[in-house]
């Protein structure tokens, strides 16, 4: 089914996002979190697609896999990275043939080693051209990102928005958030959203701390702050992973039933390709049911 129709017919909808592994011990990991997952019933899960080159092609292995033998909805991402156009639809047909109806956009970060971003000659620059070409040639449902602090390239918040509404014109019709800590954050972007023109569901995306370190890093590479008040608990807790990964599930179900309960529309999991603490963040909102709360959609 298209995620466009998926945010239309129902609310929330809740996702989760892996990435290929790049080794066998790292498929055996996702293989298990997945069949753990699948009972937990998400409304589509999406496999991301990796800048070094060497998992792209499990991007589109994995996503037929999660598709057609988990039977669970599916959407593969697909950056403009390392590929001339002429590869790029042919992922794009190689994706659609294998049934699968949904694709993220992406421009993609310049691969590891290089700071600046550097299209391939024969490639495309920005996520919005992605965007055209899917549109001119498939029938996917096309999601594309968006960033409540600003993309770390982009100027300012007004042009970053207007590119944002540029990508939503070109045929994406809903759009997912980077990483945030600090709901407040999402929904100024929303509003901002709103009176720039941009009239599709934004999903806000969240990433459970499992590890002190990795969030930092993470950050770090995407721009996203970690508030102090957090960064101070986190920090006091960082010779006990233990104690991190409950901060963790306790802060994100926080963020999760707030979000729900002013009206976000789903909430999309960056799972880092383990179950634990998504699981336990889920069944805690569907149980509390903080949607109900919500006077409207966002
Ligand atoms: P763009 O929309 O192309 O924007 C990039 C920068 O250029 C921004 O600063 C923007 O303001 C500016 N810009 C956009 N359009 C124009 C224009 N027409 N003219 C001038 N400037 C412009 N990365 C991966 O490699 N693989 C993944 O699977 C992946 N999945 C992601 C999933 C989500 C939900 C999110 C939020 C990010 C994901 N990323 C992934 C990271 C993403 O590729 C990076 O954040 C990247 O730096 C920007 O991607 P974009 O699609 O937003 O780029």
């Amino acid at each position: 089914m298209r995620i466009a129709e998926i945010l239309e017919q129902q609310r929330p909808v809740f996702s989760f996002e892996f990435f290929p592994p790049k080794t066998d011990d790292g498929q055996r990991t996702l293989e298990g979190t997945l069949a753990v997952l699948k009972d937990d019933q998400p409304d589509y899960v999406s496999v991301t697609y990796g800048a070094g080159g060497t998992t792209r092609a499990r991007t589109v292995e994995i996503t037929k896999w999660i598709k057609q033998d988990l039977g669970i909805e599916a959407m593969a991402h697909l950056s403009c990275v390392g590929e001339p156009k002429e590869r790029l639809t042919e992922i794009l047909a190689e994706v659609r043939s294998a049934g699968i109806q949904n694709v993220l956009a992406l421009r993609g970060d310049p691969p590891r080693g290089q700071t600046d971003w550097t299209p391939h000659p024969g490639g495309l620059s920005y996520s919005v051209e992605l965007i055209r070409l899917i549109d001119d040639r498939f029938d996917f449902s096309i999601g594309a990102a968006c960033f409540p602090e600003v993309h770390p390239d982009a100027p300012d918040r007004t042009s970053d928005l207007s590119y944002a509404r540029e990508k939503v014109e070109a045929g994406a019709s809903f759009l997912i958030t980077q990483l945030f800590f600090d709901n407040e954050l999402y929904f100024d972007f929303v509003d901002d959203a709103r009176t720039a023109g941009i009239n599709v569901p934004i999903v806000p995306g969240i990433m459970p701390i499992t590890n002190v370190n990795q969030i930092k890093k993470i950050t770090g590479m995407c721009g996203a702050t970690i508030p102090e008040e957090l960064e101070r608990e986190l920090d006091g807790r960082a010779d006990d992973p233990e104690a991190v990964a409950e901060l963790g599930v306790a802060y994100a179900t926080l963020q999760c039933s707030d979000l729900l309960a002013r009206g976000a529309p789903g909430i999309h999991f960056y799972t880092l390709n383990r179950s634990p603490a998504t699981r336990a963040i889920l069944a805690a909102v569907r149980a509390a049911h903080p949607w109900t709360r919500a006077k409207a959609t966002v």
